[in-house]
């Protein structure tokens, strides 16, 4: 263990390349942030582009900003920012509603593309949300649609002639497990069954080629990796070849080809946009259209590269300090099946990820024994794991987590 000492730490970051970009986010001083997963930092620049944002283009502005301050593009504009992070064209990306309205249209779509199959398919511990729509989109379907679900890495054997659709979490949210898009993509097509992929907890953390993959759809969340502020809008990808095609079932106004005709009938835009629903929240939007600005110049290889260090370290430093505490590892040790976040279990999980959120290691608690731990290269560092570890450590030797204080519970953990 010695090789993981402090000072290999401070070595580790005295030369790491990604290291200048924790300036690019406001981080309150004396935080370890390793919940970026959950909700992404505040990045430098988002406060006073969102305060424009109101008092001009709001304010001033006031109407005339759906043109002048191009609010009326904003989707399209934020997309092609996230673009690039998923493997994808511009025009095959809009940003729309949430993660769950999204995986909705992505899905409902994709049985409508494939309609003489009734299966939606997908994993037991999806993220609920995924589940709960699913569920929600086969019994408004009725007429023999169901949603079954096979663990991760029987799914491509599970696929049939009778599955419309396979939705499946690239990175697991619990314990980061990674599948690899292209390999099932390739598998489900080759069964004529298409993909949804849900991008939440990989976007901005692990790099993705969807085009490369030839993916189908893809949906993800603004608010983790990508850093848009709490509810930010989530993003939709559809592959240009779907696009003539495909139909949504929330055809709103802003899906229609020309929305400013009023006309009664629905006519979906040709592209992207008519995966939009309703009007763009231009606050939100506007923040997050700013945040990704944290990715400017970055390569994804790169944060990879180090997303895989920091992992490595914090696993090898969990398991040689804290499994005599009963604490376990829960995430792939192999850093090929791991995306950027790591999770230890406890049966006392709750109360000690709030004494760690105490000495301000900001962490979370998954149900029902989960200490999850996002690891975010641009703003986390060597030494940073260190001490979050020794942090961790101290707690268990103090037993300080059985403090009453520690064992009460909030509505959001
Ligand atoms: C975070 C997350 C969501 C969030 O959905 P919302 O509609 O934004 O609440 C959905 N799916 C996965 C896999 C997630 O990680």
């Amino acid at each position: 263990m010695t090789e993981f000492s402090q000072d290999w730490c401070a070595a580790q970051d005295a030369k790491d390349p990604l290291r200048v970009y924790r300036n690019r986010f406001d981080i309150p001083k004396g935080v370890i942030y390793m919940d970026g997963n959950s909700l992404g930092p505040l990045p430098v620049g988002v406060s006073e582009h969102v305060a424009k944002v109101v008092d001009q283009e709001w304010r001033d502005g006031l109407v005339k900003s759906w043109n002048e301050a191009d609010w009326v593009n904003l989707p399209e504009r934020t997309a092609a920012k996230i673009a690039p992070l998923i493997g994808a064209e511009a025009h095959e990306v809009t940003l729309a509603d949430s993660t769950s309205v999204n995986l909705f249209k992505a899905a409902a779509a994709a049985c409508k593309l494939n309609p003489k199959r009734r299966q939606i398919l997908s994993e037991p511990g999806n993220f609920p949300t995924d589940l709960y729509m699913m569920e929600g989109l086969a019994n408004f379907l009725g007429d023999g649609y169901k949603l079954d679900t096979v663990p991760r890495t029987d799914i491509t054997s599970a696929i049939t002639e009778d599955t419309a659709v396979v939705l499946l979490t690239q990175v697991h949210y619990i314990t980061a497990d990674m599948l690899n898009i292209a390999a099932i993509t390739k598998a489900a097509h080759a069964k004529g069954a298409l993909v949804v992929w849900d991008l939440s907890h990989s976007t901005g953390a692990v790099p993705i080629d969807l085009n490369a993959a030839d993916a189908d759809l893809a949906v993800g969340c603004g608010y983790k990796y990508l850093n848009g502020g709490p509810g930010a809008p989530a993003f939709i990808y559809v592959a240009a070849r779907h696009l003539p095609k495909i139909q949504q079932p929330l055809s709103g106004w802003f899906g229609h080809q020309a929305p400013f005709d009023f006309i009664d009938a629905y006519k979906p835009d040709p592209g992207i946009k008519r995966m939009l629903t309703g009007t763009t929240g231009i606050l939100g939007a506007s923040a997050l259209f700013k945040a990704l600005d944290a990715f400017d110049g970055i390569d994804m290889a790169s944060v990879r590269s180090k997303s895989v260090a920091l992992t490595d370290l914090f696993i090898s430093l969990a398991e040689a300090k804290l499994s005599k505490f009963d604490i376990e590892l829960a995430t792939p040790k192999n850093s090929a099946q791991r995306g950027s976040h790591v999770s230890l279990t406890h049966k006392n999980a709750y109360a000690i990820m709030q004494a760690l959120i105490e000495r301000g290691v900001i962490g979370d608690f998954r149900a029902p024994n989960y200490l999850r731990f996002g690891i975010t290269p641009l703003y986390l560092g060597y030494c940073d794991i260190f001490q979050a570890i020794e942090i961790l450590q101290e707690i268990m030797e103090s037993g300080i987590w059985r403090e009453a204080r520690f064992n009460e519970k909030s509505a959001v953990t």
